[in-house]
């Protein structure tokens, strides 16, 4: 049971003049100058309709980056019959021959799809080069790489035997389809939540985010160049609410693999109640949701380190992560230095398209979410018990740009430090330091969430007490550091209570969810 043991994919850094700068560089030409007609994989067929809708680069909404063929409820029915017609063949593969399909994909990714899902993701999401690399080639390729291993960890775990008897477990794939509905904002989670499933023997539907659809196209392309058989995964482009409800009916639905919004997770998990007398089984529901992730600081923290941790953890990917730092809780002891720091931080920030390899912030996914943001900035600027303490501005005439903002309240239940955002917008509340304990309550009370948060802090009582005062507010708790940037095979990625179900992305307890052990036991 081993294959290769997995080493995380080193980060290339695109210094000017390198191979890989160029090269990628190339391929955003090529892909800004061309159209590109994107159709669904259903089965063996590349599937077009006549209902074709432009992707655009939120940076630059004017421009045409292609177009994807959206389908409906006939190519969900589609897909799932692909699925069900593939399931056979594949369930009964070694796990060898799924293994060294993923691993394969792992490969190609690394060398020659590395520049173009980059620059897909750079042109499609908007991320800039460094947070694309970080995404859609390291962290894919890790998550196939590392789950190929985890996998053999779970075929491994075998029960006693003793002399006349031989107990055995078998690993087999669920009793029917998954559904891997994917967020848009990582192109490797989008990759992984169908790979991840499939690697285990699993069928898979899979229904991308429109606004990931110029990337997870080409990871399709990659599976299918890797060796995946057809039906295997199915890639369709349909309506979230009609394609689930024809998922969401069927018989054969034996899981749900998720990222993506807690409210439409709740909604989900509601349908799937409705109908559970439906299904062969209990469906396996795997969701990865919302947060409100937190940086506490202590008295003693390190004003610099605390201040680093704020303007990367929440502005990377301008703040469109789901571990990005949205709410800090800092003493007045700190404040001047942490805000002197942060002030000029941002100002060195470079705004704008990521094709220019400078610009650290990009714009927002869509118009939907940039109006959503601006909302929040002219209520806090109308407000006045709230000061803004950088940014404000926001401009969506040429992209959906929003300047990284900086709120400061003075209420610490303010309505930006308890709903999550998602953008480019982070709230500070100060409190005076001897106030420490009581902080750690309204941090651990203020939002129904408790995906990631941190802890600034050079003394270890303090660091003990909020370890245990914040037990599930985080999923994933960090000590002196920023709360984003999870690595697969380190930090095993996952939040509770409303941030999802916790089987942590990257690691053995995500991929146990994907199998239906079958004891035997024979006797001789
Ligand atoms: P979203 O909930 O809007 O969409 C997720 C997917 O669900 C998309 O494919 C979408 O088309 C589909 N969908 C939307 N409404 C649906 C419905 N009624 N029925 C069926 N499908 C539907 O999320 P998003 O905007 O793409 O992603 C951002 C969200 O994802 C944030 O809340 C973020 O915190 C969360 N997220 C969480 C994690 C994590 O690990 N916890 C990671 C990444 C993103």
């Amino acid at each position: 049971f081993k294959v290769p043991t997995p080493v995380n994919e080193p980060v290339k850094t695109y210094v000017p003049g390198s191979p890989e700068r160029i090269e990628l560089q190339n391929t955003l030409r090529a892909f800004k100058s061309q159209q590109a007609d994107i159709p669904m994989y259903i089965g063996d067929q590349e599937v077009r309709t006549e209902n074709k809708k432009p992707l655009s680069p939120p940076h630059e909404h004017r421009h045409v980056l292609g177009y994807f063929h959206e389908g409906d409820a006939g190519h969900v029915r589609q897909a799932i019959a692909a699925a069900l017609a593939a399931r056979q063949r594949w369930a009964s593969m070694p796990w060898q021959s799924r293994a060294a399909i993923f691993l394969k994909a792992a490969d190609l990714l690394a060398g020659p799809y590395r520049a173009r899902l980059n620059a897909a993701t750079m042109l499609g999401q908007s991320k800039n080069v460094y947070q694309a690399e970080i995404d859609s080639a390291c962290e894919l390729i890790d998550f196939l790489r590392f789950n190929a291993a985890f996998m053999t960890e779970i075929y491994a775990q075998q029960p006693k035997s003793s002399p006349g008897v031989w107990n055995r477990l078998e690993h087999r794939p669920l009793e029917g389809f998954i559904f891997a509905l994917t967020p848009f904002n990582f192109t490797a989670i989008a990759g992984n939540l169908p790979a991840a499933p499939a690697l285990m023997g699993n069928v898979v539907v899979w229904k991308p985010a429109y606004t990931q659809i110029y990337s997870a196209q080409l990871i399709m392309q990659l599976f299918k160049e890797a060796g995946l058989p057809d039906g295997v995964i199915n890639l369709i482009y349909v309506d979230g609410p009609v394609a689930g409800d024809v998922i969401f009916k069927h018989p054969d639905f034996a899981g749900i693999h998720f990222t993506g919004s807690t409210a439409v997770f709740q909604q989900i998990w509601k349908t799937i109640g409705e109908n559970i007398q439906t299904y062969k089984g209990y469906p396996r529901i795997v969701g990865e949701t919302g947060g409100k992730d937190f940086i506490v600081a202590h008295p003693s923290a390190n004003a610099k380190a605390l201040a680093v941790a704020i303007s990367r953890g929440a502005f990377e990917y301008q703040g469109q992560k789901c571990s990005a730092a949205s709410r800090a809780y800092i003493p007045a002891n700190l404040w001047d230095d942490v805000k002197q720091f942060i002030t000029e931080d941002l100002q060195s920030f470079k705004m704008g398209s990521t094709e220019d390899f400078g610009n650290f912030i990009n714009a927002v996914i869509d118009e939907k979410s940039f109006d959503k943001l601006a909302k929040y900035i002219d209520a806090a600027k109308n407000d006045p018990d709230v000061e803004i303490i950088a940014g404000g501005t926001y401009d969506k005439s040429e992209g959906y740009f929003i300047q990284p903002t900086v709120l400061k309240v003075k209420d610490p239940r303010y309505v930006t430090m308890c709903e999550e955002l998602f953008g480019p917008v982070f709230t500070v509340y100060v409190y005076q330091p001897n106030q420490f304990e009581e902080i750690l309550e309204i941090v651990d009370t203020t939002s129904p969430y408790g995906l990631t948060g941190s802890i600034f802090s050079q003394d270890r009582y303090a660091i003990d007490l909020a370890t245990q005062k914040l037990l599930h507010a985080a999923g994933n708790f960090y000590i002196n550091d920023k709360p984003t940037g999870a690595v697969v095979g380190q930090q095993p990625f996952g939040g509770s209570r409303a941030s999802g179900t916790n089987d942590k992305a990257g690691s053995v307890f995500n991929l146990i969810r994907w199998t239906s052990t079958r004891t035997i036991k024979e006797t001789f």
